[in-house]
Formats: structure tokens, sequence, C-alpha cells
């Protein structure tokens, strides 16, 4: 196992996410056995952070985790989790659940906790001091319950921007969706170089795109087998996030024991990309995007043309990563921030920005499809 320092800390690079555990009849319906077989695996091979989360597994995933990780010494491990400020109506209740979640892990203090899901939606309610939020974690941080603080963020940079100048002195590690899809897809590299300049290091969620970057069609896949036989499309994911700077931790949401051996196999040694592999997985990427998201450029010439005064370029960013996650939750979130009037369901379809779209996209046809596939 490839160890990185933090601090005083040497972590496993592969960290076990606890968000895709093996399940029964239904997400909350954890198999517990086999759980318990693949922290068993992870644990003989070095893996040491294992990261859930208030909501993962609608509750369980706490639980399961902390029943399973008590059977270790408590030195042998670290212990992430989360407080849910994906859901406002947890905001003026940070006391009560950090409470429960210790009593839901079985534990007297959390080696790692964040702020969950930094983004549009909740940047507000995070920085109103009427929460207390931090106030409250930070003093938890200091009599000992919280050992490091982070957070989490699946907002754009200007979000994680405004978190960081509010709290970043207090934060210690800042973790996001990083893969070599949304390496330009979700400006993953501007939110890297974002954390080089609070000094934080990076945290990778998502290494996979949630299974996306597993497997690839033919010609994409023979184009990395000939560069390197010996490596599988998953490897690839991970070889990427080896070769960034910055990168300490990178947490897989494993759901049996094949891919916690794999994933562990690949995590034996570090084998960073040369310029010519790293140019070739880029390229895949570029290719995929080209093929399956409208090309809006971000040249805002057609804003001014909009009768009612949408922010074109920011709704097609959001319908970009609607439509090729398939009905992501990233959208509907960011979507939340925004006003009624300013939503794709505004848009009257008289297409002036059209006229003036050096990509000749079909905006008016975007918005009516956004809108539709929004409203299910
Ligand atoms: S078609 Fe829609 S987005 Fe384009 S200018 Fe008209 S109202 Fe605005
Ligand atoms: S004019 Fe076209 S490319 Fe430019 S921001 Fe508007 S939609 Fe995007």
């Amino acid at each position: 196992m490839i160890y990185k320092k933090f601090q005083d800390l040497e972590l496993s690079a592969l960290g076990m996410g606890a968000m895709r555990l093996p399940v029964g009849k239904s997400y909350e319906d954890i198999d517990e056995a086999a759980t318990e077989k693949m922290v068993a695996y992870a644990m003989e091979n070095g893996v040491n952070y294992y990261d859930t989360a208030w909501g993962y597994h609608d509750g369980q995933s706490e639980i399961v985790m902390g029943r399973i990780l008590g059977k270790y010494p408590k030195d042998s491990y670290y212990l992430a989790t989360k407080f849910p400020g994906y859901d406002l109506s947890n905001m003026d209740k940070v006391e009560e659940i950090f409470e429960k979640q210790l009593e839901k892990c079985g534990t007297e203090y959390f080696d790692f906790y964040l702020f969950h899901n930094v983004c549009e939606m909740n940047i507000d309610a995070y920085l109103d001091p009427k929460y207390g939020i931090f106030d409250y974690l930070v003093k938890q941080k200091k009599n000992g319950r919280i050992r490091h603080l982070g957070f989490s963020a699946h907002g754009s940079c200007s979000v994680m921007k405004r978190f960081l100048d509010a709290y970043g002195e207090q934060m210690e590690f800042g973790q996001i969706q990083l893969n070599w899809l949304d390496w330009t897809f979700q400006d993953a590299r501007g939110k890297v170089e974002l954390l080089k300049e609070y000094h934080l290091p990076v945290w990778v969620m998502e290494p996979l795109r949630g299974g996306k970057l597993a497997s690839l069609p033919e010609e994409p896949a023979k184009v990395l087998s000939d560069l390197r036989p010996d490596e599988d499309i998953p490897a690839w994911a991970f070889r990427f996030l080896q070769s960034l700077d910055g990168v300490t931790m990178i947490l897989s949401g494993m759901s049996d024991f094949e891919q916690m051996q794999k994933n562990v196999k690949t995590f034996e040694t570090e084998k960073t990309l040369d310029g010519k592999e790293m140019d070739a997985l880029l390229g895949i990427a570029d290719a995929m995007l080209k093929k399956s998201v409208l090309p809006c450029t971000g040249c805002r010439y057609c804003t001014s043309h909009c009768p009612k005064g949408l922010d074109i370029p920011a709704l097609l960013e959001l319908y970009n990563e609607h439509s090729f996650t398939e009905g992501g939750f990233i959208a509907p979130m960011a979507l939340m921030a925004v006003p009624d009037e300013k939503k794709p369901s505004a848009c009257v379809g008289c297409r002036s920005c059209e006229a003036v779209c050096p990509q000749q996209i079909k905006i008016s046809e975007a918005m009516a499809d956004f809108n539709k596939r929004l409203n299910g």
C-alpha cells in the first residue's frame, strides 16, 4: 500500500468510501457480512482510512461501519464522517446531529470530520453565523472530539472560494470530485489549484465517476491498452490521480470484494502517467465530452440578447452535467439557488440568443429539454 503523509499521520493513499456498500433488497439494507469481509481485506492490506456520512445508505452506513471498525484497535484506522448540510433542514441541528453520529459510530471522537457537500444551494446557510455550525465544529476540534476538520464540495470554484475565504484558516483538507473526465468538465483542475492556494491537501471522491470511467468503448480502450498492456481501464483513473500534485487521499466507494481486491492491487505501487499517456487520457475525455455535451465556450455573446436575462452559459453548463450523468443530482441542487424567473423554465423560446451564438447551439431547444428533464 502506498502511504501519504498528512501532518503527523501516514494515510493509505486509498480510502474506503462507505456510500455504495453491498446491499440486500434495498439501499439501506447493507449486507454487513460482505462489508465486514471487505473491511477485513482492506485492513490486512494496509487501508487505514474509512469514509462514511450521515446520509449514506439512509443513515445505516455510519452504524454498520462503526460496528465493524469497532472490532479493530482504535489506533489502527481513521474514521471520517460529515455534517449533512446538503439538507437545509439540518442546519440548526449541528449539536444534535454530531452527538448522534458519535453514538451511531460507537466512538468518542472522529479522526476526520467534514462539512458535507458545500455547494450553491447551501453556501449561504453554511456561512450564516445564526446556525453556529462552524463555531460548534471548531469547538469540538478544540476539545478533541474532532481531530481534523475539512469539507467536501460539489459546488463551483466560486462557491468553494467563498467557503475558503470565510473558514479556510480552520480547514485542513478539501474533498472534491476529481477524475480524468471532470478535470475539464467540472473544472476539477481549477478546484485543485484553488485548494493549493489555500495550502490544503486534496481528498478525492468519485475517482471513477460513479463507475462511468470503469469501462470504455473498444477504440479508446485500445489506445490505453496499447500504451499500458498490463493496466485495466479502472486503474487508469487511479494512475491519473497518482500523477497529480497535492492529492493525498483517494476515496473509492467499493461495492464488492473483487473491487476492493483490484483497487488494493492498484495501490501497491505508484505508477504516474507520463506526458504521452496523460495526453491520450485527456484526449479521450475530450472526445467523450464533444460527443455528448453542447459545445458552449462561455463567450457570453448571447446573454445580453436574452429578454429574460437568463445566465445562458451557466444553465448550459448545468444542462451538460445533467444530460451527461443522465439525471445526476448536481444540476437540480445548483438550480435550487437560482430564482424561478432565471431557471430554464423561464425561457420563452424567442431564439434571439441563437442568432448570435458562434457555436450555433440550439439554446431554446436545450432550455426546453432541460426543463422537461428536471420535471421528470
Ligand atoms: S430563447 Fe430562451 S434563452 Fe434564448 S434569448 Fe430567448 S428566452 Fe433567452
Ligand atoms: S453565445 Fe453560445 S457559446 Fe457563447 S456563451 Fe452563449 S451559448 Fe455559449
